[in-house]
């Protein structure tokens, strides 16, 4: 199947464009960005006059950040497409309610995609804990934004998230493996003074869980998962590529995240082929409920 990939930056390139070309199911026939393009593939800046003149490619792939990717996907389906979106989905929850009702109403299908949720681990966690009950838990995910958005300053612009752009990875994890839903009692959120979104946070769930962002931390990166049960203890580590329960490890072949991409883009194919979409929200509820709860810090002004 055709496909255009939208807003050509780091994660399109990084990520998009290789998963694509090693899969079976997919051709990159057009790109849409301002300022970036593929080499050798169809190059275009506007959306609109690709999707006029390019009524063979079926499926849009929206890598933009989360502000401007409504309208992209909105015009996508109203001009008859599948739409792929990076996550977090959409800057709000009724954004994303209405695109979902717009692909059902033009029977077309929508995916919300969570790449963390394909890291390789993450099935054999949630089998493990399908019959447990959680009594308490911890997510520690720690990284350095610099290195992970060099220079991206819509990070900390309002609908950017801050901490919460990688801090949504580790609950559409928690989300995906928990065997019951949990819920936000309380947060802090840390905003550097010069800037609008959270550069760290601190959220109590139910059942125990806290959970630690922080997006200072610079050398080794920590992405983990803790969680004790009624029947031991599981630990996801690095960012879900390896497993640890009860001591005994388990972990992807090459324990890294390379998987994650290509299974999205297997995933897509399925929803396509069988017209349906696939728009689990649970990730950004918990974001939003920490964004309507959060008690607000004010920390040392951040400068890329
Ligand atoms: P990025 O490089 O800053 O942006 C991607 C591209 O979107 C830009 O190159 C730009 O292309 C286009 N764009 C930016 N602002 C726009 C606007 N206002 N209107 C239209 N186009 C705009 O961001 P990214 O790191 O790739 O992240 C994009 C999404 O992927 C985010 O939702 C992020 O959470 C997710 N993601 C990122 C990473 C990561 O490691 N960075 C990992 C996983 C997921 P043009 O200027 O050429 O139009």
């Amino acid at each position: 199947m055709k496909i255009a990939l939208v807003g050509i930056g780091k994660i399109a390139l990084d990520q998009h464009v290789p998963a694509l070309a090693a899969s079976p199911d997919w051709e990159l026939a057009a790109t849409v960005s301002r300022n970036g393009a593929v080499d050798g593939v169809e190059a275009w800046r506007d959306l609109d006059a690709m999707l006029e003149a390019r009524s063979d490619i079926r499926v849009v792939s929206l890598c933009l950040p989360p502000v401007p990717r409504f309208d992209y996907a909105m015009k996508a389906l109203q001009a008859g497409r599948y739409v792929m979106l990076e996550k977090p989905p959409g800057a709000t929850l009724s954004e994303c309610a209405l695109l979902e009702r717009a692909a059902h109403d033009l029977q077309l299908g929508i995916f919300a995609t969570w790449h963390s949720r394909e890291a390789a681990m993450v099935a054999p966690a949630k089998a493990w804990l399908a019959d447990k009950t959680i009594t308490s838990g911890r997510i520690t995910w720690r990284e350095d934004v610099r290195k992970w958005h060099p220079g991206q300053d819509w990070v900390f612009e309002p609908g950017g998230m801050g901490v919460f752009d990688p801090g949504i990875n580790a609950l559409s994890i928690l989300t995906e493996i928990l065997p019951r839903p949990v819920h936000l009692r309380a947060a802090t959120l840390e905003f550097p003074e010069n800037r609008q979104t959270p550069i760290a946070a601190h959220l109590h769930l139910s059942n125990g869980i806290e959970a630690d962002f922080d997006w200072r931390q610079e050398g080794p990166q920590t992405w983990s998962i803790e969680l004790e049960t009624d029947h031991g203890t599981l630990a996801l580590h690095d960012g879900g590529a390896r497993l640890v329960i009860d001591g005994a490890v388990s972990a992807a072949p090459d324990a890294t995240l390379s998987g994650e991409y290509p299974r999205l883009y297997a995933r897509m194919a399925e929803l396509v082929r069988a017209g349906q979409s696939d728009m689990d929200l649970s990730p950004m509820v918990l974001v939003a409920d920490a964004f309507t709860l959060g008690r607000r810090v004010t920390a040392a002004p951040f400068h890329f």
